[in-house]
């Protein structure tokens, strides 16, 4: 058995590591002392006196001692899901909430369907508050989620779904429908990423999942705007996750087909029939089938720094004009 004599916790990544780790020295019943590694994931959890084990751990950059304490609760998790009052934010919401996460169920207002989804988390048995987010405004964001971490002590995963969509040919796209799609569908996700990371920093880990759209990856005529927001998101993705994988937080994308909602809904029946013709597999997507994957996307820790396309088949089989 060993105690935990004293601890740094270093939120710096170290090479050759490249990780984020605390250290610590601790002490057997004979006096003998060890210095250890302690994963990230216990950080702001450490007290010296901590009784636990020490392990002999290989790594490619030779071995090391590490100690794992003893009786440390986990923490009830929280999910912050943007534009989750309806939609597939709404069905990634309940995912969560089933999973065990207490959620955020955030959008611009508190209206009726907020208060649906918060009836259906609980109906299902899980926890959840309403806070109201703008993404594409700075103030808003970093409000909202030092409102989150002082009510629920911490943000372990961040899902980007809020979005709008302004729709036209480009020669007729006015720049404001440029620009508003760009700053709540990008520049919205990159707020909340900003935002949220201090505080999985000091908890030593968390996952970003940012819901890109396979139009990002293939373009659609009519939606300039929205695909270069969902491409960006990809970039976005791939940086980030490279950025932040030293603290043990993952950034993925996901990329979903036509969902069943009602911006899909909205789409001319014409257009939507041309689009299943297209695809293997021809029918719409279910919000709960994007929801299943992103409570994998959260819960498999090997998943990182990838754009996942769940479309049904729809980019082995669509042509790109
Ligand atoms: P949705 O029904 O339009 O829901 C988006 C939510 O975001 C709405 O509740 C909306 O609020 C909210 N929102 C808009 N502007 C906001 C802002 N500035 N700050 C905070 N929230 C804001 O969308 P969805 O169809 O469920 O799509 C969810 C995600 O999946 C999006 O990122 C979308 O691009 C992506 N996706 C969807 C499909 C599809 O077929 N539906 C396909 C691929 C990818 P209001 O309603 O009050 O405006």
């Amino acid at each position: 058995m060993w105690r935990l004599i004293t601890y740094t916790e270093q939120y710096t990544p170290i090479t050759p590591y490249k990780s984020t780790y605390a250290i610590g020295i601790v002490e057997d019943e004979n006096g003998n002392r060890l210095v250890v590694r302690i994963d990230s994931k216990y950080f702001g959890r450490l007290r010296t006196g901590m009784v636990g084990s020490v392990y002999e751990e290989w790594s490619i950059f030779g071995s090391f001692k590490k100690f794992v304490p003893e009786g440390v609760e986990e923490p009830a998790k929280v999910a912050l899901v943007t534009g989750s009052a309806r939609g597939i934010g709404a069905a990634i919401a309940l995912e969560l909430a089933k999973a065990g996460y207490t959620v955020v169920v955030s959008d611009l207002t508190y209206d009726e369907s907020a208060e649906k989804t918060l009836q259906e988390i609980k109906a299902a048995g899980g926890s959840a508050i309403f806070v109201a987010i703008d993404v594409s405004s700075r103030e808003s964001v970093e409000r909202a989620v030092k409102e989150v971490a002082e009510k629920l002590g911490r943000i372990d995963v961040l899902v980007n779904s809020a979005e709008i969509t302004r729709d036209a040919y480009l020669q007729r796209m006015s720049a404001e429908d440029w620009d508003a799609v760009i700053k709540v569908n990008l520049t919205g996700a990159s707020n909340c990423a900003k935002a949220v990371a201090p505080y999985m920093i000091r908890q030593g880990g968390g996952v970003i999942v940012n819901i890109s759209s396979i139009v990002g990856m293939v373009g659609n005529v009519g939606q300039t705007n929205y695909a270069a927001s969902k491409a960006g998101l990809i970039g976005l993705t791939y940086s980030l996750a490279k950025e932040l994988a030293p603290y043990g937080i993952r950034v993925v994308a996901i990329a979903p087909g036509f969902v069943r909602t009602r911006m899909t809904l909205a789409v001319p029946k014409s257009i939507l029939r041309d689009y299943l013709r297209r695809i293997p597999i021809a029918r719409l997507i279910e919000p709960t089938e994007v929801a299943k994957l992103v409570k994998h996307v959260v819960e498999n820790e090997a998943i990182n720094g990838v754009v996942i396309p769940i479309d049904l088949g729809l980019t082995i089989s669509s042509p790109k004009a």
